[in-house]
């Protein structure tokens, strides 16, 4: 294996493909990054075209794509032929871009996407997405393993970095939900770790999240039944919230916005649909 960039998520790559005994090759354009890999087994060169030449696997890790480029353009004669699988973080256009990239330059190309950070590298429980050719994906799982645990999301080269970013984007509006949430409770002087007791340890595992795996079916159908809860209904207990946080004197900015959100939803037409319609202004904005 060959593993191209080290810093910490690099270095833990390269110390999963070790740990699992693959004879492993390391550059880094800062050499000194490696002087732990190399203690513990691995060969460092001094070159980018060494790298790559080293190994048929290469593994990218990078800050972005555009160093990326940077670093493998003086490699250009070494690449052909090569599985390249990078790692490196970016948006869906560059993830498309890479593997027009890697087509010309005779690479076979995998983009990925780490959801974990670097501790939890090499645990068969941590996730990877990768998208890309299916018969490249199939070909090289074993050695993905290595890394950790592998999810195929399909041939689109972009599929990896969308949903990375999908679910960073979620991930960052559930921390925003969670401390507007901690910050209402604690203007009654509630501790955080008390909160986070009923909030993390029952409601969301036991009321949202089967209430989403639930709805989801629907939601794919374009399916709102407001039966048993519509927008209106909503709108009280977003009113709520939004009067409940102006009067303990924390920030209204979360439930106004979506207090809008809802009252959108009315104005098109969504008003006796239940609140998962709002996806549909979300897909379509100008609604
Ligand atoms: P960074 O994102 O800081 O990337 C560091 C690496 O990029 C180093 O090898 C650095 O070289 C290299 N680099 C940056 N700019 C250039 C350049 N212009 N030319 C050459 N090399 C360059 O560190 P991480 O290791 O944490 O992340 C690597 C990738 O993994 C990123 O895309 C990140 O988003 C992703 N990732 C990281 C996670 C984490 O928790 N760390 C979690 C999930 C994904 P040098 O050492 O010489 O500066």
């Amino acid at each position: 294996m060959t593993v191209i960039g080290l810093g910490p998520m690099g270095v833990a790559l390269a110390e999963a493909f070790l740990a699992q005994g693959h004879p492993t090759t390391v550059w880094n354009r800062t050499p000194k990054k490696g002087d732990g890999l190399v203690a513990k087994g691995a060969r460092r060169v001094d070159t980018i075209s060494e790298a790559v030449s080293a190994s048929k696997f290469v593994v990218v890790c990078l800050k972005d794509y555009d160093a990326m480029y940077a670093v493998l353009d003086p490699a250009d004669e070494a690449l052909s032929g090569r599985v390249l699988v990078n790692h490196s973080s970016g948006i869906p256009e560059q993830a498309r871009n890479a593997a027009i990239w890697a087509a010309h330059k005779g690479v076979d190309y995998l983009d990925g996407a780490i959801m974990v950070p670097p501790q939890a590298v090499g645990h068969p429980d941590s996730v990877f997405l990768y998208s890309g050719p299916q018969s490249l994906f199939e070909a090289h799982e074993k050695t993905l393993l290595s890394m950790g645990g592998t999810r195929y999301l399909g041939t689109d080269p972009s599929l990896a970095v969308l949903y990375n970013t999908a679910l960073l984007s979620l991930m960052y509006s559930s921390l925003q939900g969670f401390l507007h949430a901690a910050a209402l409770v604690g203007s009654a002087n509630v501790r955080v770790t008390t909160f986070a007791e009923i909030a993390i340890g029952w409601f969301l595992p036991s009321v949202v999240n089967p209430y989403l795996l639930m709805e989801a079916p629907d939601i794919d159908k374009g399916n709102y039944p407001g039966d048993r809860g519509n927008m209106v209904m909503n709108m009280t207990a977003l009113d709520h919230i939004f009067h409940t946080s102006k009067e303990q004197g924390i920030s209204s900015d979360l439930p106004e916005q979506l207090k809008k959100l809802a009252e959108n939803a009315i104005s098109a037409g969504y008003g006796d649909r239940n609140f998962m319609a709002v996806i549909e202004l979300l897909k379509n904005p100008s609604k």
